[in-house]
């Protein structure tokens, strides 16, 4: 579905539902659509009003990109997180195999919890690509496509290019200081094409020296929106945009202006 994250042209949700990690959990996006979305798919995901965490996979999700031919940049699980343990690795192969065979979209993937995602590549890398490309080829079979529509896709298949997947961005999400010296050193060790940061909902100050020049492709900001937003100085976002800037590394403000009247909408490319 076409998104409200205005860094995405698309979401897309192969697993919805969590577990919260840490403060910046605490007015979880997923947890407040369920609660009060009731949509079939987040149906089961609420008990009395409360987030349960309980996981659901999504396969049908994964068809969508199929048939959008025109390069899209799309937002994979804002209702969840890929690397929480509790999802199938199986789940990301199929993420991975998706992307390998549509190779005219960018998948960007967020995470709060960088050590799973670590773990899931640490598995033998021609091993990985065997099951990205398992994955595709069932998800081809069950796309609705017509064989001639699955040859093009076929055609145009990444899988076994060598190096990470150019078109899979991977970022963390941090919230201050603490998550981002934690999150940041394990995100520069997984095997991706482009690293981001999302340092959203912004609820504490960062200093960004240590991580911006040593392999962050951009970094995403943001304020928590919302009723009973916890409050952000803008002053804390003025100061990242000003230290991406100075380091070359595109910036993405997510909402309103900052203090120096710049709105900076800035992709890694
Ligand atoms: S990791 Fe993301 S999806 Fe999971 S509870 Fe935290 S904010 Fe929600």
């Amino acid at each position: 579905m076409p998104t409200k994250i205005n860094w995405a042209d698309e979401t897309i949700n192969p697993v919805v539902g969590c577990t919260p990690v840490s403060s910046g959990c605490d007015r979880c996006f997923a947890a407040r659509f369920a609660s009060r979305g009731l949509t079939p798919r987040h149906r089961g995901l609420t008990k009395h009003g409360k987030w349960t965490g309980k996981i659901r996979l999504m396969p049908s999700e994964l068809m969508k990109p199929l048939h959008w031919m025109k390069p899209r940049r799309i937002f994979v699980g804002s209702m969840g997180d890929l690397w929480n343990p509790a999802v199938p690795d199986g789940v990301v192969d199929e993420v991975y195999g998706l992307a390998g065979i549509c190779p005219q979209h960018t998948f960007v993937a967020l995470t709060k919890r960088p050590e799973f995602a670590i773990m899931y590549h640490e598995c033998e890398y021609g091993t990985l690509r065997h099951r990205w490309a398992e994955a595709a080829k069932e998800l081809l079979r069950i796309s609705g496509l017509s064989d001639a529509q699955q040859d093009v896709v076929r055609c145009r298949n990444t899988i076994y290019d060598a190096g990470p997947m150019a078109n899979v961005i991977i970022g963390v999400s941090v919230e201050d200081q603490d998550t981002a010296d934690e999150r940041i050193p394990l995100l520069l060790q997984i095997p991706a094409a482009r690293r981001i940061v999302s340092y959203e909902p912004a609820l504490a100050p960062v200093d960004w020296a240590p991580w911006i020049p040593i392999g962050l492709d951009g970094l995403v900001c943001g304020p928590e929106t919302g009723p009973g937003a916890r409050p952000c100085d803008p002053a804390w976002l003025q100061s990242a945009a000003d230290q991406c800037r100075a380091a070359g590394v595109p910036f993405w403000l997510k909402k309103g202006t900052l203090p120096d009247g710049t709105c900076p909408q800035g992709w890694p490319t």
